[in-house]
């Protein structure tokens, strides 16, 4: 466990996992804020949300920063068992939200009628059960548990963002997730604003590749941060070393910032 002051309301991140397409074993990247947000449904999303002791009841919002299979094909079995346990163990229909790019409801129908049929009443169930939000760039959503999530749009082909949550009442945002990334003008404003924590994508080995590099990370990102930010990289395969402020998440990690 890390940070977080005594008697100061802190936000929790919890990383599930970091690997990314490209992947050797690892869980598949993804991570909660505060318990009831998950960020991103990866393939194996029961298995981590299991190896972390997290209760898909403790889940109101989902959240999916783009729909490439490593971050959104686990999202028909994670629904599915919520099926499963609707009107007994789940939150109010009220408080259950999916937050994602635009054209998820047709993309989820389509995905969910493909993992089972498309005619399978958990389908119907999500549909009319869910909020479904389409992300807007530069709109403040608040969610009732005192959080706010804003998005920018990154370097990443289909249309991806970054994610930037703050406390109601904090104009800055406390927690910044990159999302899958190469660097560019993007990546640069987003670090401008400023975090306690940054998730980063550092998938790429060398300038310019899809995802950011650990050398752009330190070259570009690293010189801008406030000297009370921390950094950790993502998005990675195979064993990663920290080295200076370029710290590398693990599955398990638990953040209070
Ligand atoms: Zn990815
Ligand atoms: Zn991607």
């Amino acid at each position: 466990m890390y940070g977080g002051i005594k008697g100061v309301e802190t936000m929790e991140i919890r990383i599930l996992g970091t690997g990314g397409f490209s992947n050797d074993g690892s869980f598949y990247n993804c991570f909660t804020i505060d318990k009831h947000l998950l960020v991103e449904t990866p393939p194996d999303i029961l298995q981590s949300l299991h190896a972390c002791s997290i209760q898909i009841e403790e889940i109101e919002t989902i959240l999916i920063s783009h729909f490439h299979g490593d971050h959104c094909f686990g999202l028909p079995f994670l629904l599915f068992n919520m099926f499963i346990k609707r009107g007994s163990s789940l939150p109010s229909q009220s408080r259950l939200r999916l937050i994602a790019p635009p054209g998820v409801r047709d993309w989820m129908k389509k995905l969910l009628g493909l993992a089972i049929s498309p005619d399978h009443p958990y389908i119907e169930w999500v549909l009319s059960t869910f909020e479904i939000i389409e992300i807007e760039e530069n709109r403040r959503y608040e969610l009732p548990q005192g959080l706010w999530l804003e998005f920018s749009p990154t370097h990443h082909n289909p249309l991806t963002f970054s994610i930037l949550a703050g406390k109601n009442g904090d104009s800055s945002p406390t927690f910044i997730a990159t999302s899958d990334t190469r660097w560019g003008p993007a990546i640069e404003r987003l670090v401008q604003r400023g975090a306690k924590l940054l998730l980063c994508d550092s998938g790429g080995s060398k300038p310019g590749e899809v995802h950011m590099s650990p050398d752009e990370i330190r070259q570009y990102i690293i010189p801008k941060l406030p000297e009370d930010s921390r950094i950790l990289g993502t998005h990675y395969a195979g064993r990663r070393i920290s080295e200076g402020r370029l710290e590398y998440a693990k599955a398990g990690d638990l953040f209070l910032i």
